[in-house]
């Protein structure tokens, strides 16, 4: 079946190369990309995950702390931000902070706080120093993954620093895990509508390597569904490729399909809807297919596709259903869907569709399963 479906693909050359060893190069990412055969993609990606993974699917019992909404860097793809001043503005105080993974380690036995916020011009490095080193003291099971690439680089502006500088203190203080967060699409014609304050590509790339050669594993992620092109997709998903050649410091890939509802590019017509669900199963098996061999985990976005279609990616490619994300409210701020996701309900959503959940820490180490 196998063989019959490859030989009428448009892309069954370069599918059969990969099952052989050859790793996709440019131009094979931007067919696979234009491509719609999305089932041949998808058997393909099936069978590399389960030479990985066989049938077990992790997740990570995680709390999401958006410690700040101030932000001054005004992403047009953003709902959650609030400008200095503004009446929802907030911070979370750091004895807030502790009091809230503290809790949520005793409630849910959370192994993860993910620490993400705006770019808030009114907090120096002590503030975060200050709550990693807080959290560690109180919680020292629990890993820190925190803070995008941008708002390392805010915390630099602020602090007159440089990005490597603030990578190196806040290792110190506790920083384990960086996420991905902040690349959208490493294109900067792509960022010049979507994002014109926000870090350029080049910078992303950068601090991403400076995290990685201090020894802080890292995500990357893309965001698709905004005014990309099918041939600026391809080539993020090959910086990254060359990056992870270079300093093997990405543990998983994350791509997720912008969320319209409530942002300026949906008030200013720019987006009307989100990409779907065909999108997120084609951008995940085209992820597997290339970052086979050089980047390990790949994430069903349950997160802004429902859990409906990340129970799909699991055959698509995807091994990792994400975390709990109790607390997440970046995503909330569009109205998207619930983002309320306790561990009972990942581990049944990943049996109701026959993988063995095995739940992992910030390291992607398995720290339980499988659970049957
Ligand atoms: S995406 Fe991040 S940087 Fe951009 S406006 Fe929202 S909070 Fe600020």
């Amino acid at each position: 079946m196998l063989a019959q479906v490859l030989s009428k693909s448009d892309v069954g050359d370069i599918l059969d190369g990969v099952l052989h060893g050859n790793q996709p190069d440019l131009n094979d990412c931007i067919r696979l990309v234009q491509s719609h055969d999305v089932h041949a993609l998808g058997l393909v990606a099936n069978i590399l995950r389960r030479r990985l993974y066989s049938d077990t699917a992790s997740y990570v019992n995680n709390i999401i702390l958006n410690y700040t909404n101030v932000c001054v860097t005004y992403c047009k793809f953003c709902a959650f931000y609030r400008p200095p001043g503004d009446a929802d503005a907030y911070t979370v105080p750091l004895e807030e902070i502790v009091r809230r993974v503290s809790m949520s380690r005793e409630m849910f036995g959370i192994t993860q706080v993910m620490l993400q916020g705006g770019h808030n011009p009114n907090l120096k490095i002590d503030y975060y120093e200050d709550a990693f080193r807080a959290i560690k003291a109180k919680c020292p099971g629990v890993g820190i993954h925190g803070l995008s690439a941008s708002e390392v680089d805010m915390i630099a502006r602020v602090e007159r620093s440089s990005t490597n500088e603030v990578l190196a203190r806040l290792k110190e203080a506790g920083l384990d895990t960086l996420p991905g967060a902040g690349a959208e699409i490493l294109d900067d014609l792509v960022k010049k509508e979507i994002s014109p304050l926000k870090i350029k590509s080049a910078e992303w790339l950068r601090i991403m390597e400076e995290a990685h050669k201090l020894g802080i594993k890292s995500s990357a992620t893309m965001m698709y569904g905004t005014v990309e092109s099918e041939e600026q997709r391809a080539r993020h998903i090959m910086k990254i490729a060359e990056l992870q050649k270079k300093t093997g410091g990405f543990m998983a890939f994350i791509p997720w399909s912008f969320e319209p509802n409530k942002t300026e590019m949906q008030a200013e017509g720019m987006i009307k809807y989100p990409a779907g669900g065909l999108h997120l199963l084609k951008m995940i098996a085209i992820s597997r297919i290339v970052y086979y061999g050089l980047i390990p985990h790949l994430q069903s976005s349950w997160l802004t596709n429902g859990i409906g279609m990340a129970q799909l990616a699991l055959n698509y490619g995807a091994d990792d259903f994400g975390g709990t994300l109790i607390g997440e409210e970046v995503v909330s701020a569009t109205g998207a869907r619930s983002t309320e996701l306790t561990s009972d309900r990942i581990v049944s959503a990943i049996k109701q569709v026959d993988f063995l959940p095995v739940e992992r820490d910030n390291f992607y180490n398995i720290v339980h399963g499988p659970a049957v």
